[in-house]
């Protein structure tokens, strides 16, 4: 090992307490420490942080860390703060006493890490200091910002290139949880990082379950669903429109869960207390809109339930990557119907975007919706999306519970023979009552009784029929014109299957089912506690609570629940037998050694 990997790897075991590095993390920060630039692509959870806070110790001066979030600069702050780093952050929050002691801190190199925001650091006082001071490496986090055509665009760090030019000798680390290949190339031309070394990891995140139901009553599956495998557990639900959150928030709370609400509309105290309440209590359900959760930190979220469609891929699995940062079992839950189809294709076709971005944003619904319907295993269909091959994973519903398909290419006939019969000027639930023979007043109205079609589908249920359109619509043999009342119209693809020149393949209805508690997947049997361990954890996690209410800290910044479980399994007579445990550092050792260790004595 060289000497910047054995120094690296000392400080990973004494400051943080971790006993390894994971994946590419010594990699990276060898070549960083070293003073190389690195363009750093790791999903969430996979420990990007560290790749950056390493090097700012193993080299003189401070570290500026770039980040968009203002409000979770105090956390980041405090979690280093409790590892015994000196870190501190300059924003708009503070006064102007306290940004001249940190200035001061900064120009002297009294501190590690500081953190300020792009638009901050762009400021001629900010770069004025930076040129003044040692630094010793810029990160840019969140670094996917840079790009126009993600989903959360942030203008100003397109001038963060100013960097490279203004500080040439100094390296940078960009980093980045979501990038397809065009994305990172826009990464690193815009930041000038062409010349960087890319680490690219796997995307895959194997404690994360992945679960897709079809949407019969959305609200009522979703509580079943945190009743059944996440009771008491911290959660993220996203829904897509601010009343939908609000009135989310308030259905789960009628049924006894704890749930918060975010989202961009609400009064920006309650906003800030829910998100803080998120972060520090334990069993927290926050019901938000995709404005929440950008930089969320939390490590123990166990699941992230959509009651709505996303966009696209990229989003969704940004979304569901918020679960089980900690690396212990998390669900990935999402319902989804017709109705959400109808509506995102609607979303599109009534934006402002020229038509080559409205392109861009159908093909990226198109790949989502693909996820949605396939027949194969989740995983494999999400990696292959970020370019890597995969097999079956064994922990998604589609491998636990395999989809049962079908030649549907006669139920899509007649699907499509009915669209064009009623001249394609009819929605779904009209097309449906048609096939099913169903007797209303608009059926009269049209004579629609009279069509050859009438009554041909009456064997299959409505729900039946609601997943063959969602799958014609995704599989692009119909569309749904939004000009005209939402009518379904048939592409150009659809001749051929109405001709019999090609089959279609489909996925058979399956009526829900009452979700049981799954057991936790392969590999985790180490984590499972006996009920003696539960009961200590259980204490535990209460002395967490009060010790974080004490610091005016997250209790996972005291210990993450992977830490307190090993804490209960090993059981702990002595601080050395403490500073074997993962999660526990020198300074955490000093700061809560005694109080675990004498917790310990008096439970054994
Ligand atoms: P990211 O920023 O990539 O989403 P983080 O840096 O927040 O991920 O790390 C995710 C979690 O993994 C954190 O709880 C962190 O403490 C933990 N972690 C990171 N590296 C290691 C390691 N080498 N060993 C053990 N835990 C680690
Ligand atoms: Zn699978």
């Amino acid at each position: 090992m060289s000497d910047i990997g054995a120094r690296a790897l000392h400080v990973l075991q004494t400051v943080f307490g971790y006993p390894a590095f994971r994946g590419q993390q010594a990699d990276i920060i060898e070549h960083v420490a070293s003073g190389g630039d690195a363009l750093v692509l790791m999903p969430t959870g996979g420990g990007k942080s560290l790749c950056y806070q390493i090097p700012a110790l193993l080299r003189d001066g401070v570290a500026v860390v770039v980040s968009p979030l203002i409000a979770l600069m105090q956390d980041q702050v405090d979690a280093l703060a409790e590892v015994g780093v000196r870190a501190a952050f300059l924003n708009s929050t503070q006064t102007f006493e306290e940004t001249l002691r940190i200035e001061r801190q900064v120009r002297t190199g009294d501190i590690d890490v500081v953190y300020v925001a792009p638009e901050r650091l762009m400021t001629q006082r900010c770069l004025d200091l930076f040129d003044d001071s040692p630094i010793s490496l810029f990160a840019i986090d969140e670094a996917h910002c840079v790009s126009q055509w993600g989903h959360d665009f942030r203008p100003e760090y397109i001038r963060l290139s100013i960097l490279h030019e203004r500080f040439p000798q100094v390296p940078r680390i960009a980093l980045t949880a979501t990038a397809d290949q065009l994305t990172r190339a826009e990464i690193a031309q815009r930041l000038q990082l062409e010349d960087a070394r890319q680490f690219v990891s796997s995307f895959d995140r194997p404690n994360i379950r992945y679960q897709i139901v079809e949407k019969t009553n959305g609200r009522k599956q979703l509580l079943d669903f945190i009743t059944t495998e996440h009771a008491g557990d911290s959660g993220i639900v996203y829904c897509l429109s601010r009343k939908k959150v609000e009135e989310t928030a308030e259905f789960l709370a009628e049924h006894g869960i704890k749930a918060l609400a975010y989202h961009a509309g609400m009064e920006y105290t309650l906003r800030a207390s829910n998100q803080s309440r998120f972060l520090r209590e334990d069993n927290i359900v926050m019901v938000a809109t995709i404005a929440f959760g950008m930089g969320i930190d939390k490590p123990d979220v166990r699941f992230v339930c959509h009651l709505d469609l996303p966009k696209s891929i990229e989003g969704y699995y940004q979304e569901t990557g918020r679960g089980g940062r900690d690396g212990l079992p998390a669900s990935a839950w999402m319902a989804y119907g017709l109705q959400d189809v109808v509506l995102q294709r609607r979303m599109i076709d009534e934006s402002e975007a020229d038509d080559s971005f409205k392109r861009v944003l159908s093909s990226k619904l198109d790949a989502m919706l693909g996820l949605c319907e396939t027949l194969s295993c989740r995983r494999m269909r999400l990696l292959d999306y970020f370019g890597e091959a995969a097999g079956p994973c064994g922990n998604c519903d589609t491998c636990l519970m395999p989809p049962v398909s079908f030649d549907g290419t006669v139920p899509v006939q007649k699907l499509l023979s009915a669209i064009y019969r009623v001249d394609q000027r009819f929605a779904a639930g009209h097309v449906i009552d048609v096939l099913r023979g169903a007797d209303s007043e608009r059926i009269g109205q049209w004579h629609h009784d009279k069509l050859s079609v009438f009554g041909v589908g009456s064997d299959r249920s409505e729900q039946e029929w609601r997943a063959i359109v969602r799958q014609a619509i995704a599989l692009g043999l119909v569309t749904v014109d939004h000009e005209q009342y939402s009518s379904l119209k048939l592409t150009e693809a659809a001749r051929a299957v109405l001709k019999g020149e090609k089959k279609v393949q489909l996925r058979q209805y399956q009526k829900p089912v009452k979700q049981k508690r799954q057991a936790a997947p392969k590999g985790y049997a180490e984590l499972e506690l006996s009920g003696a361990e539960q009961a200590i954890f259980d204490k535990l996690r209460w002395w967490r609570v009060e010790t974080a209410r004490a610091h005016g800290v997250p209790a996972y910044v005291v210990f993450q629940d992977a830490t307190l479980r090993e804490i209960a399994k090993v059981k702990p007579g002595s601080l050395d037998e403490l500073r074997g445990v993962s999660g526990v550092g020198e300074k955490k050792l000093a700061s809560y050694g005694d109080e675990i260790v004498a917790l310990i004595g008096e439970l054994a």
